[in-house]
């Protein structure tokens, strides 16, 4: 399959295999990545990570042993914990030392036409939402998660999408301006570029 892989060199390969599914896991053909300042500093040598970059995208699943789930259109979360450590039986995977992050340790990630994920980590994405407006749900939960983590900002906020805005920062600045128990409907503009 095609895929843009970093082993110290970045080059995009027409080669690659395609990732073996694991039991619980589903196959995402990838119909739109969007590349985040994490993905420039892999580049550069952070985490040390070699293998297929990208870690923000939708998709639609094509294998999958969760009956339902395949010709789904999905974005997915990135942490894919171990399951069976201290952390992860008290419900804190995404603190799990063993877990693989998907394109950016352990995983190879979405800059191919395709990727495997927990099935549990998928998410359906409604009609009503485009690719280009899906694409964004990673950058937007990460930036909401940081929020919802610092001790002075209520959690009941509820966002589904936002608006014109390049970076994480700016997704940020868009969530702190709600106030608690606030929901927002902001539509992604086009690209300013
Ligand atoms: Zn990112
Ligand atoms: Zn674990």
């Amino acid at each position: 399959m095609r895929a843009l892989v970093y082993d110290g060199r970045l080059r995009l390969r027409d080669d690659y295999p395609p990732p073996k599914r694991r039991p619980g896991e589903s196959l995402v053909a990838v119909s739109l990545a969007g590349i985040c300042a994490t993905d420039l500093e892999i580049v550069k040598g952070y985490m040390g990570f070699h293998g297929v970059l990208g870690h923000e995208f939708v998709g639609r699943v094509i294998e999958s042993d969760r009956p339902g789930l395949v010709g789904t259109r999905v974005v997915g979360e990135i942490n894919c914990p171990c399951g069976r450590c201290a952390f992860c039986r008290r419900g804190l995977g995404n603190h799990c030392p063993s877990r693989t992050v998907l394109g950016i340790q352990g995983r190879d990630g979405a800059f191919a036409d395709l990727l495997a994920l927990p099935d549990g980590n998928l998410h359906a994405v409604p009609d009503g939402v485009a690719d280009r407006e899906a694409v964004f749900v990673e950058p937007l939960a990460a930036a909401h998660q940081a929020l919802i983590t610092s001790e002075d900002f209520a959690a009941d906020v509820t966002v589904y999408a936002v608006l014109p805005v390049d970076q994480v920062a700016s997704l940020e600045a868009a969530i702190a301006n709600l106030t608690a128990g606030q929901s927002a409907l902001v539509r992604l503009g086009e690209p300013s570029t």
